[in-house]
């Protein structure tokens, strides 16, 4: 039976999965809420949604699935106003946001009691990117997709949650929502606060040492790329979990002192210790392998150092979908250059490698 569905928050996520539900779901009518003009145009022209409104109340109450795309705060005031609403009878309620609790406590003091069912839910995608303009009906793809059940899910809920984003193509999860915070905190939100503070120290370094700058590379980039985040999401995912990442920066402290002593005593053993164990520890770890969060599938090609040899390689994987290219300098030697390339899917990667191997004498290497 055909479905309304209203998302409200066209931005980077919540149009995104308007199109992942539109792929599986042609038949349900999506409605969407949006504050600024721009998303809604946008939505609409490239039929995300059906229909659009910047009043958040004036479609609530004839969704069956209502999705919040917004901004935790906001996300946290909107279940305020639901609960005041006229909703159908059994309305699923669920959200999008980076971290639970806050979102979770809030669902239990104002839906309690109401005739709805409320579950948490954090799509483990993104981007710096904001906006319906970014939307990518492929974000979702491989992804965790966490759902955090409480006592205000009813049973059927997630059944028809993981219907309803069956499109999304993205790999449903199912964890208690404290621990939720706990895990994202050390894997996410406090990466995050040492690739700012990286960047920050290394910027204020560069002002008396110019060449910081000019010699930062491969490494440096790696481990700061996600400062260029949206700050505004991130100061609200600090401030909705904060117990949780003050432990992390504590214990991190702790980690840090352990080695500069280990550096000022000179002990040799601890040090390559310390290096080894980390390495080995990644190794074994789930980004190492395929399908991890954030992972994506890498395909090497050993190039030639010649003109328009790049330009070769996108000609030939024209009409394949790559999420990223990139030209690993650091490993140049001499005349030759690995050229990494990122796919989305395991077929994406492997229509790659075999057009480049067919068609060029390049050594193509999949890790
Ligand atoms: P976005 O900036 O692309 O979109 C945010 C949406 O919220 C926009 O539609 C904007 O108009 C609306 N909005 C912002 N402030 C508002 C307000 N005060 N009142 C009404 N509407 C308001 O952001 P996004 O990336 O789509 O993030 C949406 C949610 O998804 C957030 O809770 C975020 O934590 C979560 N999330 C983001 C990512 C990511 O990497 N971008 C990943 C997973 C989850």
């Amino acid at each position: 039976m055909a479905k309304t569905i209203y998302i409200a928050g066209l931005g980077l996520i919540g149009a995104s999965m308007a199109l992942g539900i539109k792929r599986d779901h042609p038949d349900y009518e999506i409605l969407g809420y949006n504050r600024s003009q721009a998303s809604r145009d946008i939505a609409l022209k490239e039929g995300m949604i059906d229909r659009a409104t910047d009043d958040f109340a004036s479609f609530a109450p004839l969704a069956d699935i209502i999705i919040l795309s917004l901004p935790i705060k906001q996300t946290i005031s909107f279940i305020k106003e639901l609960a005041d609403l006229d909703l159908k009878e059994g309305v699923i309620i669920s959200d999008a946001g980076s971290t639970k609790s806050a979102i979770v406590d809030a669902a239990e003091q104002y839906l309690t009691g109401k005739p709805v069912s409320f579950v948490g839910a954090h799509p483990m995608a993104g981007s710096h990117k904001t906006g319906a303009a970014s939307a990518d009906v492929n974000l979702f793809e491989n992804a965790y997709y966490i759902f955090t059940p409480s006592s205000l899910t009813s049973p059927d809920t997630l059944e028809e949650m993981k219907n309803l984003l069956s499109g999304l193509h993205a790999r449903f999860i199912e964890i208690d929502t404290k621990e939720h915070d706990r895990v994202t905190s050390q894997i996410s939100h406090f990466p995050h606060i040492l690739a700012s503070s990286l960047m920050e120290q290394t910027a204020t370094y560069a002002q008396e040492h110019e060449m910081a700058r000019r010699f930062a590379a491969g490494g440096f980039r790696d481990m700061t790329r996600i400062a260029e985040s949206e700050p505004g999401m991130w100061t609200s995912i600090l401030l909705s979990n904060r117990e949780t990442i003050l432990d992390r920066i504590e214990d991190f402290k702790e980690r840090l002192d352990e080695v500069g002593q280990a550096i000022s005593k000179g002990d040799e053993e601890q040090i390559w210790n310390f290096f080894n164990q980390a390495r080995e520890q990644r190794q074994a770890m789930e980004i190492h392998k395929r399908g991890g969060v954030d992972s994506s599938y890498d395909l090497y090609v050993d190039v030639p150092d010649e003109e328009d040899v790049i330009l070769r390689i996108l000609e030939l994987l024209r009409g394949t979908s790559l999420v990223n290219i990139h030209i690993n300098e650091e490993n140049r030697e001499d005349i030759h250059g690995i050229l990494q390339i990122s796919f989305r899917n395991a077929q994406d990667l492997e229509r790659a490698e075999h057009l480049i191997t067919e068609n060029t004498d390049y050594t193509v290497v999949i890790k």
